[in-house]
This record gives structure tokens, sequence and C-alpha cells, in this order.
């Protein structure tokens, strides 16, 4: 791995963060700013130049988009970003800052981050989820990322487990995106008002606020309705992940985001519930939940793995 520092922006909806850190991980600087996000596609990109002025000195630069990425950079599908739907971003960038800048979404490079800066150090193989608003993965097949063919690859929010399930963003049915993420969650309660209203714990929330925290809470007191909710979220969860292990024979799964900080029982619950639906293929695989610390230093693990992959290529070809 290359020494120095690196730079990481992470691009969202609301926010961008940018991050200078050493390759180990160490933070050196840290800046906050509301992203311009209706402005168009110009405006962002000076953004993001202007923000990168305020750091110097380092080795690369690793951007966190929220869009599938093509493997040449183009942002395919940008909802919360206005006129950002098939714009090449890595190229734009990389005019911008005068080198290369490497883009991915999310969860690509928290997957990758997994890799450097947690537990993830100690495996090949390993599949990552992260369980927020809605569902994403990355995938790692003998210490590398894995892409795909035109870099669409680890998109595990979209495995169906239940056919005739809710219609998920995607426009299929039943994905795990749509039974398990913070916001169908919360959908999938909203929707039986009569339970709610029933509910001792969820009848004072008002729907509009109902929140996946909410049913974690409720189900900790013992509410039924909640109980009945989680539980199945659980089984689905495992039904998937148990996918997953079958699909890849990952030596560990690793799990982040939102929904992971509601219930600290929730890892050995669905540690029991994925042995159970393995079955005659049971295998002994942990699963892992990530440090905070991780998420955050995702652009940087970005930063310097396509750096360090970079520089290894021109010194073999
Ligand atoms: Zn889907």
């Amino acid at each position: 791995m290359p020494n120095g520092n690196y730079l990481g922006f992470d691009v969202g909806g609301t926010k961008i963060t940018s991050v200078l850190a050493s390759s180990d991980g160490k933070v050196k600087k840290r800046v906050e700013v509301k992203t311009r996000k209706l402005k168009g596609v110009p405006d962002l990109i000076s953004q993001i130049s202007a923000i990168g002025k305020q750091f110097d000195d380092y080795e690369g630069i690793g951007v966190i988009f929220p869009s599938p990425i093509s493997n040449k950079g183009v942002a395919i599908f940008a909802p919360n970003l206005m006129g950002w739907n098939g714009i090449n971003i890595k190229k734009k960038l990389g005019e911008a800052f005068h080198r290369d800048v490497y883009v991915e979404n999310d969860a690509t490079a928290q997957a990758i981050s997994v890799k450097l800066y947690d537990k993830g150090r100690k495996y090949k193989n390993f599949v990552y989820l992260v369980i927020g608003t809605g569902i994403g993965g990355g995938i790692f097949i003998n210490d590398e990322i894995y892409r795909g063919g035109n870099g669409y690859a680890g998109e595990l929010g979209h495995t169906v487990v239940l056919t005739n399930g809710p219609v998920c963003g995607c426009g299929r049915r039943g994905c795990i995106e749509s039974l398990a993420s913070g916001r169908s969650l919360a959908r999938r309660a909203a929707e039986n008002s009569r339970e709610i209203r029933n509910s001792p714990f969820l009848s004072s929330i008002p729907l509009e606020r109902l929140s996946a925290e909410d049913l974690f809470s409720g189900r900790e007191l013992g509410d039924p309705f909640c109980t009945l909710l989680v539980d199945e979220t659980v089984y689905y969860l495992s039904v998937a992940i148990s996918n997953y292990i079958n699909e890849f024979d990952p030596e560990a799964i690793f799990l982040g985001g939102g929904l992971m900080k509601n219930d600290p029982t929730l890892i050995s619950e669905l540690k029991e519930s994925v042995d159970n639906e393995l079955g005659k293929y049971y295998r002994d695989v942990p699963i892992i939940k990530v440090a905070d610390r991780t998420v955050d230093l995702a652009p940087v693990a970005l930063s310097v793995y396509e750096t360090s992959r970079n520089r290894r290529d021109l010194t073999t070809h």
C-alpha cells in the first residue's frame, strides 16, 4: 500500500463530506458542506473542486457518488441530484482536478474500506451488505473487489426473497430492499393501520413519522405487532444472506448501515436464522458488524485501493 495522504469525498443528496487521511486510516482533516444538489452538473463539479482546494499534498482522490457507476465512470441513475443521469463523473472530476479520480457508489467503497480498515483484512473472500434507507452490497473475491462486466456487480439489495412481495424501486417484486431496508420496514408497518391503532406502543406515533427504529424499540418492549414485523424482517434477511453464502462461498459476511444500530442482538439472531436456512449446505460463516469508522473512511479507502492498483498496473505493463 503506498504511503502518504489520501483525499476522499462522500457526495450525498444533502451534504458533501471530505476527509484527508493517511493510508493506514488516520484522519488528518475533515470538511463538511451542504450539497448544491439542484444547480446541475457544472455547479456541483465546481463545488467539489473548490472544496478540494482546501486540501493539499495527497496521493489520490476517491469519490463516493449516489448512483450506480459504470466501469467507465458514468453515473447511471442519481435520483437525489439534478441532471446527473448518464454523466461521466470520473471524466468531469478528472478534468477539474487534473489527475485521476476514482468514483464508486457507497456500498462498493464501504466494502473496500472493510478490506483495508476493518476485519475484512483477514479474509480473501467476503460479502458486505449495507442495510440503511436502501440496501446495497459489495463482494470481495480473491482479495479484489468484484465489479462484473460493466461495473454494476454487488447490487445485493435486489435479490428477490419473496416472489409475490412488494414492488421494489427497481421494478421487481419482493427484493430484499423492498422488505428489510429502513424505509420499507416503516412502510410495511404503516400499511397495517388497524394493527398500529391496536398497538399500545405505536398508536402514539404519527404514521408519517414511524421509523424502523420505533419498530425495534417496540419489539424490545414486547409489542406483538412490532415483534412480528421485526422477526419477519430478520427471516427475510437471513434468506438473502443464505443465498449469498451459497452463491459466493464467502469466508465472512459483513453488515453495515443504520438498521444494524437498532438492536444489539440482531447479529446473533441473524446468524441463528442463517444457520437454519442453509440446511444441508450449512457452513459456519461468521456474520460481523462493521465499525462506524469503516463507513467514514470509505472514500479514502477507495482512493488508497485504486491508486495502489493503478501503480501496480503501471509497473507490470
Ligand atoms: Zn429491487
